[in-house]
């Protein structure tokens, strides 16, 4: 998945609205059905998984600003690669060549598929809704330190979310019980109806009241999740932070969203992360950019100064004789990672020169010979112009 430009593969540009997105995805979707290209079906597939990969990701707000990001929009692939902490599903995306009933939630574009069910395609009058369902994903934000954001760390949120049941592991039924399939549809979750109209007989199909269009009633529901066969829970979810993320980021963990049903996998918990402003810190790009006060003998003479990282650690630093106020000095690699190269900004820093406010008599008498050899005028005396 990663390394697909899926703006050029769904011919839109990067700041596409997201109607662009739906039209481009439609039209697309059409030319490259399997259904509608009989004559090279393979291609017209692997075609038509590929729009439909780009536009599952780039019309989710999350998937998409990860994808912007990270230039995939799979955790596992975003940092720690497929072998990472987050284990589990393999891509987002849930394509089965045996129908399309494994589509995730492609909201108000069900009329797409409506019409090609519609027409009789592979055999499907319509789109089974009573199949296996991604569970929802959520979202959270996080607040992290400065030095968090540039060492990276590991934290643990507070979700609260469903969780199966662990009385009836899901199943809705009383333990000891089971969950019996509906009369009324016979398990579809839908009933068909035949109306009689002007225009003549009309078939519509509507969900099953019967059984909600589950397609299952449970004689018995479980106690504890009310038949549900979940119920909500606060979990503790661990995150690792990537050195180098940056306010605003977002870090996917797969399955860790809202279960699924009928053995749909779970959703995703896509975690925005917050920075603390730093006291001396400041970060631009990958740089990390600081102010650092030295005397004016200090600018005059060169010096070395002790500049403070933000690991904690102190670097010395050599200031050549002469530097003048507002001078940038560069340190190489000592700003932030980027998290997906492992390449390195700078530590910048400026020198401020400070101005003595108060002399002692022996200072300021040094200071007026000083003045004298270099032919300024000798500063005015301390007890006025006049005096
Ligand atoms: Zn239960
Ligand atoms: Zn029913």
């Amino acid at each position: 998945m990663a390394g697909k430009d899926y703006y050029e593969i769904l011919g839109v540009d990067k700041n596409a609205s997201e109607e662009e997105l739906k039209k481009a995805y439609r039209k697309l979707a059409k030319k490259y059905h399997p259904d509608a290209n009989p004559d090279n079906k393979k291609e017209a597939e692997a075609k038509f998984k590929e729009v439909n990969e780009a536009y599952e990701v780039l019309s989710n707000p999350e998937k998409r600003k990860m994808y912007d990001q990270f230039g995939t929009a799979d955790p596992n692939q975003g940092f720690g690669g497929a072998g990472g902490p987050f284990g589990g599903r393999n891509g987002y995306y849930s394509y089965s060549s045996g129908g399309f009933d494994g589509f995730g939630d492609f909201g108000d574009l069900g009329d797409i598929f409506s019409s090609f069910f519609g027409g009789g395609f592979g055999g499907k009058s319509s789109r089974n809704t009573n199949g296996p369902k991604q569970g929802a994903d959520l979202r959270a934000s996080l607040d992290i330190t400065f030095e968090e954001s540039y060492l990276g760390t590991e934290k643990q949120i507070n979700i609260t979310r469903n969780e199966t049941c662990t009385i009836c592991h899901g199943s809705g039924a009383k333990p000891g019980t089971k969950k019996q399939t509906c009369s009324m549809c016979h398990g579809t979750g839908q009933v068909k109806q035949t109306q009689t109209t002007i225009f003549g007989q009309v078939q519509t199909v509507r969900p099953c009241s019967n059984c909600n269009g589950t397609g299952e009633i449970i004689p018995e529901p479980c106690t504890e999740c009310k038949g549900k066969g979940t119920v909500r829970k606060q979990v503790k979810v661990t995150v690792k932070i990537p050195a180098g993320i940056d306010e605003n980021q977002t870090i996917g963990l797969r399955g860790e969203g809202e279960p699924g049903t009928k053995g749909g996998a779970k959703g995703d918990l896509y975690i925005t992360i917050h920075v603390r402003r730093h006291n001396i810190f400041k970060r631009q790009g990958q740089d990390v950019l600081c102010e650092i006060p030295i005397t004016f003998t200090q600018a005059t003479l060169g010096a070395e100064i002790e500049i403070p990282m933000v690991d904690g650690s102190k670097e010395t630093y050599k200031i050549p004789d002469g530097t003048q106020p507002g001078t940038k000095f560069t340190l190489r690699n000592k700003g932030f990672k980027n998290i997906n190269n492992g390449s390195s900004g700078n530590y910048v820093f400026t020198v401020l020169v400070q101005v003595p406010k108060r002399l002692t008599k022996e200072q300021r008498d040094l200071m007026v010979e000083l003045a004298k050899t270099m032919n300024e005028q000798p500063p005015v005396k301390k007890r006025g112009l006049f005096g």
